[in-house]
């Protein structure tokens, strides 16, 4: 008996100290959240889970580069291009059935009809429209700077508004510390006493995140070019692989410091949370149907996808990815938890090395099934609250505008919310409404952060099964046996 426990934790020693840390984090929020911590105290308690998110935002880079460049390079022309069809057809036709998903449960459930809940419009001021927001997303593909690709580029943002009264209020504290956010590098803080109302608006403006699509592509296509190079390419080819193996050193190493980073991380963000009890019953139903969605395409459909294409029991595959799940939960972030997917992938579900460098960052950076659901529900669901009947073709609008404000969004923390504008306007809904759904976003997003990724790692499963004839398995070198059963 002892030696099966301690067989259990050696193999999934990892696993479980996540998920006591996920749990942990989570006593540790609600606890803290009765003892009025300073906003400087916070700042000093989330450090570790601030530092974790740095460590895989760091990894992200190097990672995706030398993946893309190093495993297209030694693709041949056609295997390559039969790999990218598949690939992208499977990631479109997958975010389509997670829309219909969506919808269907949404039109069911109903969560936005009846009167308790206000639209709450601010106005004024320039609001993106669906136009803007598309332009935006071809901006992104093809970045004038790289190296501020690395940096910045995502135009599209939400600015929180804050509605000051003005005499009773007095800065208790000002704090200024270097970090993301603000265009100077610094992020400021105010104490406000008594705390202001917080609402978001959409609108063009800059925040400093990577543009990860831009990067995708530009090195997709050096990784294809180099590989028609012959030996004239082969240096940097050697460069990127060297480059990838030392990056899953790190992540090898780094892995171990996460469960302690999670705590931090998952009870910051409790303690940051609005009082649970004033988010009303509409929007308790509106996360029911979300969650639900999420269920259903996570769990049902898309396993059901992966054993029809493989013949494979999909839940052993998905066991192999439950670290990665864990991370996407606490991160809220596909491509902060890619790393941790790449390592599931090649360690645990024995996925072909060349497909799960190609297949994993394009998805992290276009597949968002997850998102798109989350997309689908929360239009319709601000159309009910408008009480604002949506036709079929409204509907047809919505699936399709879903499908692409998903693929916009980036893999970061509630991209999905500021993609939303597109969805909205295509059916003249006022995008200032996301502030309704604003409150419940967060817990929501790790949600579908989890289905992202999930959705990434079976379309490798399936991608790699479909093209075994075109990568006979001799770069993995380690007698790995099969894809992922
Ligand atoms: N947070 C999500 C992700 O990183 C994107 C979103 O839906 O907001 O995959």
């Amino acid at each position: 008996e002892l030696r099966k426990i301690r067989d259990f934790f050696k193999r999934n020693g990892l696993l479980t100290l996540s998920v006591i840390a996920v749990i942990t984090g989570c006593t540790l929020g609600f606890v803290l959240r009765g003892t009025q911590l300073s906003t400087q105290a916070k700042i000093y308690f989330s450090f570790p889970g601030e530092l974790l998110m740095r460590m895989l935002k760091m990894l992200i880079l190097p990672l995706i580069t030398s993946s893309l460049m190093s495993g297209l390079s030694s693709m041949e022309s056609k295997a390559c291009c039969r790999m990218g069809v598949l690939t992208v057809t499977y990631y479109l036709w997958t975010t389509f059935i997670a829309v219909v998903v969506g919808i269907a449960l949404v039109l069911i459930v109903k969560p936005g009809v009846g009167t308790e809940m206000e639209s709450n419009r601010l106005g004024g001021g320039p609001v993106m429209t669906s136009a803007d927001a598309l332009l935006d997303l071809i901006r992104n593909m093809v970045p004038s700077n790289l190296v501020e690709a690395t940096f910045q580029q995502y135009k599209t943002d939400l600015l929180p508004i804050l509605k000051v009264p003005t005499r009773t209020v007095q800065p208790s504290f000002v704090y200024v510390i270097p970090g993301e956010g603000a265009p100077s590098g610094r992020t400021v803080y105010l104490e406000l006493t008594p705390p202001p109302e917080v609402h978001y608006k959409t609108s063009p403006g800059t925040s400093q995140q990577m543009n990860v699509l831009g990067i995708v592509i530009f090195s997709a296509t050096m990784g294809l070019l180099l590989g028609r190079m012959g030996e004239r390419g082969a240096p940097l080819v050697n460069v990127c692989q060297c480059i990838n193996e030392c990056v899953m050193k790190i992540i090898n190493a780094a892995v171990w410091y996460f469960p302690f980073g999670i705590i931090f991380l998952v009870a910051g963000k409790i303690l940051d949370m609005a009082d649970p009890s004033t988010l009303g019953k509409k929007l308790g139903w509106y996360g029911i149907t979300v969650l639900a969605g999420l269920f259903v395409h996570g769990l049902i459909l898309l396993p059901l996808f992966y054993f029809i294409l493989t013949h494979k029991n999909p839940f052993k595959y998905i066991r192999g990815l439950l670290q990665a799940m864990v991370i996407a939960l606490a991160t809220s972030s596909s491509s902060a938890t890619l790393p941790i997917t790449m390592k599931c992938l090649l360690e645990n579900c024995h996925v072909d090395r060349q497909i799960a460098r190609f297949v994993l960052p394009v998805g992290a950076t276009i597949n968002m099934d997850g998102t798109a659901l989350y997309e689908a529900v929360a239009a319709i669901f601000i159309a009910q609250v408008n009480d604002y009947e949506l036709d079929f073709g409204q509907l047809v609008t919505i699936s399709i505008t879903a499908t692409a404000a998903s693929i916009g969004a980036a893999g970061i923390p509630q991209a999905g919310l500021v993609t939303m504008v597109i969805v909205l306007t295509s059916v003249g809904l006022p995008p200032d409404d996301i502030t309704l759904i604003v409150a419940i976003d967060w817990i929501l997003d790790r949600f579908r952060t989890m289905i992202n990724v999930l959705g990434d790692a079976l379309a490798a499963g399936i991608i790699a099964h479909l093209c075994k004839k075109d990568f006979p398995r001799e770069e993995n070198g380690k007698g790995v046996p099969s894809y992922g059963s």
